[in-house]
């Protein structure tokens, strides 16, 4: 029997992932790849993505992201913005630069409440491991401002950060 067989080598992560995965993922363009067991933590340091050559490879749970190509944002425990995907860069309708150190609360408001909002992104950027929901409302952008999206809080890094997604927008369109 080959042991090729039984070895994980995608390159590319499936649909369907297995929970509680760790993924690394492309800050800007979103790409993700399975985290390689190992020799991750030394490779931290050089970490450009070879897809986009723009954003850094950061490490997350795989429950975290909705997919490639995602709209997250991401922000440190005092809740400014370090960094947003293309695809959320296109949903706020702002280039990134403008976004980079603005309150996230700028961005997004929750139903549930701001306070509840801030609380899980900054246990998130401490490291916490849950991947906890909530639903928020864009505060920038062209969409509607009383349009709810659901979003995921996750910690990423390194660096350490809080990483909100937004889900796929077609899900959430009434
Ligand atoms: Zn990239």
């Amino acid at each position: 029997m080959s042991t090729l067989l039984g070895r994980r080598a995608r390159p590319f992560l499936p649909a369907v992932r297995t929970l509680h995965e760790r993924v690394r993922f492309c800050s800007r363009c979103a790409s993700v790849w399975e985290a390689r067991s190992g020799q991750d933590g030394e490779r931290a340091a050089e970490r450009v993505c070879p897809a986009c050559g723009m954003g850094v490879l950061l490490s997350a749970s795989s429950d975290a992201l909705p997919g490639e190509g995602a709209a997250f944002v991401i922000a440190t425990d005092d809740l400014r913005v370090s960094a947003v995907s293309k695809a959320a860069e296109r949903l706020f309708g702002v280039p990134e630069p403008e976004l980079i150190g603005t309150r996230l609360l700028r961005l997004m408001t929750s139903p549930e409440g701001d306070d509840e909002l801030a609380l899980r992104v900054s246990r998130a950027a401490y490291g916490t491991r849950a991947v906890r929901p909530i639903q928020i409302r864009l505060l920038l952008g062209q969409r509607p401002a009383f349009a709810r999206l659901d979003a995921r809080i996750a910690s990423c890094g390194p660096p350490r950060g809080a990483l909100v997604a937004l889900e796929p927008l077609a899900a959430s369109l009434p």
